[in-house]
């Protein structure tokens, strides 16, 4: 699939190629084409999907499309966020997907000045992006009015009634003109949630990423306990004790696949991380570069190695566990193609065992713990633990709950 398939105009695909992003996430996928049409929609998806764009591209379309007045109306779309942090992201991926269309948009959010948020709202935005007590506080005041929005995206609705935001957004949607397009994003699905969503969407189609299927039989799959600060330790052990001819290492960040691939590099092992903050021709030349084998190691994150179709890929290494369990099976999928065999080894520290036991939920079989020998960065009550029960990993966990190792307990 690609986004021009989806029909995505010009102008937006070159700032999503600038971005490095050669094909649409499933999510996007799902979303855009009813978005586009401009149906409401009901989205279950957590961070990491691509769920940004896949309402931000449509807004972008159907905007630039759009022929209303906008001094007339004041803003024309609406997307509310529960904190400041994703608040300002999502701006930053509208100005990145946004280029050479000459929509405006702006983002505000409390604990700072109100004065330069107002200044740009009185010039006049398409798009504004509001965490919820701003928004409110602004509208109360006079400096904004929701009777021209035609869309409204309600972002990660869980964590806003979660953050006890339920009054504030009813407030804000009775505002909102009746007739209007909404996208409803959120990770979980509670009876609060479906009781919001109900009231919010008219005949809204369902989007949500699959679950994927069993892991390929043939992966040889481990897990490590090991401490965050002696991961990089582990990782050296590792690459001198297996014949590895390439790998590729997964890690949550793109700060942490920069800092992976640094290491190796001085450990001597050529390896280049590949995120989104990396240009397409960097991408494809580190893509090439692992295809010929002149780069043995690639670290990346989930979404940078999307596309990432190497034959014969030896090793997948989650550096860090993600949080999403059915995404560790994404990954070790990349190995073990072709009914080749292949190995997945997984590092786990300690506040990652909440993800480790999502994991093997998901698996017909816990994923084997391993130990290092010789290897003295592993934890003591890790250690225990792991001895104690190999074969089930995470009933250690429920072990370490009821005494020795309870500083491992999950925080919910
Ligand atoms: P989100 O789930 O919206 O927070 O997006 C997670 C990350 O994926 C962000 O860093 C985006 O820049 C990146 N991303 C979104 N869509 C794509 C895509 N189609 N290809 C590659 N990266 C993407």
């Amino acid at each position: 699939m690609t986004f021009e398939k989806l029909n995505i105009i010009e102008p937006i695909v070159r700032a999503l190629t600038n971005k490095g992003y050669s094909e649409p996430t499933p999510i996007q996928e799902k979303a855009i084409p009813h978005l586009l049409a401009g149906k409401d929609v009901f989205g279950t998806a957590q961070t990491g999907t691509g769920k940004t764009a896949a309402f931000a591209i449509p807004i972008l379309q159907n905007l630039y499309a759009g022929k209303t007045d906008r001094k007339l109306s004041g803003p024309r779309a609406l997307i509310l966020a529960p904190t400041r942090e994703l608040a300002i992201q999502i701006s930053e991926s509208f100005s990145d997907y946004s280029k050479g269309l000459k929509l405006k948009h702006t983002v505000i959010y409390g604990g700072v000045s109100q004065n330069p948020q107002t200044e740009i709202l009185r010039k006049g935005v398409d798009i504004l992006i509001a965490t919820p007590g701003r928004l409110l506080d602004l509208m109360n005041q006079g400096f904004i009015k929701l009777t021209g929005i035609e869309v409204f995206i309600l972002d990660e609705a869980d964590r806003m009634l979660d953050m006890g935001f339920a009054p504030d957004i009813k407030r804000i949607i009775a505002k909102l003109p009746v007739k209007r397009q909404t996208g409803f994003f959120t990770a979980t699905v509670p009876n609060e949630i479906k009781a919001l969503a109900d009231s919010l969407l008219r005949n809204p189609v369902k989007v949500n990423v699959a679950p994927v299927s069993a892991p390929a039989e043939m992966v040889n799959q481990s897990v490590y306990y090991v401490e965050k600060a002696d991961k990089k330790a582990l990782l050296q052990q590792i690459f001198d004790s297996e014949e590895i001819e390439t790998a590729l290492i997964f890690t949550r960040t793109k700060h942490g696949a920069d800092k992976v691939s640094r290491d190796l590099n001085k450990l001597g092992i050529p390896a280049v991380a590949i995120h989104g903050n990396k240009s397409q021709s960097a991408r494809q030349k580190a893509l090439q570069g692992f295809k010929d084998r002149s780069i043995k190691v690639l670290v990346a994150t989930d979404i940078a190695s999307r596309g990432i179709d190497v034959d014969k890929l030896s090793h997948v290494i989650n550096f860090e566990l993600p949080e999403v369990p059915e995404t560790y099976v994404h990954r070790i999928g990349r190995t073990a193609r072709a009914g080749e065999s292949g190995t997945a080894i997984s590092f786990c520290a300690s506040e990652e065992r909440g993800s480790l036991k999502d994991i093997n939920k998901l698996l017909p079989k816990s994923i084997e713990v391993r130990n290092m020998p010789g290897f003295a960065g592993k934890p003591r009550e890790l250690e225990i633990a792991a001895a104690q029960n190999s074969e089930r990993p995470h009933k250690s966990f429920r072990a370490g709950q009821s005494g020795s190792g309870n500083r491992f307990r999950r925080k919910r």
